[in-house]
């Protein structure tokens, strides 16, 4: 490891309504620049008041062209789609659908014992040949994923590998790391991060000093290329969702829920979903 990742933007969250009036705090969302390459949204949901008000959730809506990935940390998310999948991530449990070629799903949060409810929506670009495949999903349920824990550092490992422990979610086109990551006060962290891969993190609790510079939560990082990371803490202990994953150099047209390659794809998409022909048996 000689080349050290430094930070080369910091995003503050904004507040965002989404689905049928959910507040959330979004750091990225997709746009024709892809910035983030092979990632395009970040989606954190914190209801920690329990007195704002009906809790709205995201009827059903299409996907093409992306994969969604779910991470509940507490609270949960119900859901249910033209697949006829429906289930509940609770926390702990990842979903990580493919949606491919498309699906329609609902995805309604419930609040956990406290009132809380808190997790992250990520969604990963597909490549144009993945577009139009078949949908899949990968459930992980809390007890499957592995925690990596040494000296202070605590790691849930949804996909990539840590020290020999690998993640349950695997055959994903970006080849992500998708790690939940937990560092006590006064450890300095080093971790190899594959050359040419977008590396982003998101902090949501704590501080930490990455590559040199203080970051507190609420924040999402992004780094420039190298071979790895580096997180210090001081006297507070860090938290962070760390992601990294191969970017796929294409074109893309976000539109919505749908992310394609070209403008025509888009049309095509809108076509079919007025014809009914969006969803292929
Ligand atoms: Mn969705």
């Amino acid at each position: 490891m000689n080349q050290l990742r430094t930070i080369s933007q910091i995003i503050e969250p904004q507040t965002a309504i989404e689905g049928a009036g959910v507040r959330l705090l979004r750091s990225i969302a997709p746009k024709s620049s892809n910035l983030f390459d092979p990632f395009l949204l970040f989606d954190h949901f914190a209801f920690n008041d329990p007195l704002e008000g009906p809790l709205r959730g995201f009827p059903m809506h299409p996907h093409r062209g992306i994969e969604t990935v779910t991470y509940m940390l507490e609270g949960a998310t119900h859901h249910r789609d033209s697949l006829g999948n429906a289930g509940l991530i609770g926390p702990g449990d990842v979903q990580w659908m493919s949606s491919g070629r498309g699906i329609l799903h609902e995805e309604m949060p419930r609040r956990g014992p406290s009132g809380n409810i808190y997790g992250f929506q990520l969604w990963v670009n597909l490549p144009s040949h993945l577009k139009m495949s078949e949908p899949r999903y990968q459930e992980v349920t809390a007890a499957t994923i592995p925690t990596y824990e040494k000296d202070g550092v605590r790691i849930r490992v949804v996909a990539g590998t840590v020290d020999g422990v690998t993640g349950p979610v695997t055959d994903i086109a970006a080849s992500p790391l998708y790690m939940d990551v937990e560092l006590a006060p006064g450890i300095e962290w080093h971790f190899p991060i594959p050359g040419g891969h977008t590396l982003i993190t998101y902090v949501f609790q704590g501080e930490g000093v990455f590559s040199g510079e203080t970051i507190d939560a609420v924040k999402m990082v992004k780094f420039s290329e190298g071979d790895h990371i580096m997180v210090k803490t001081e006297n507070n202990p860090v938290r962070f969702m760390l992601m990294a994953g191969a970017p796929f150099k294409e074109p893309i047209v976000p539109y919505g829920p749908f992310v394609m390659n070209t403008l025509e794809e888009i049309q095509q998409t809108l076509k079919e979903l007025r014809d009914g022909t969006f969803i292929k048996e």
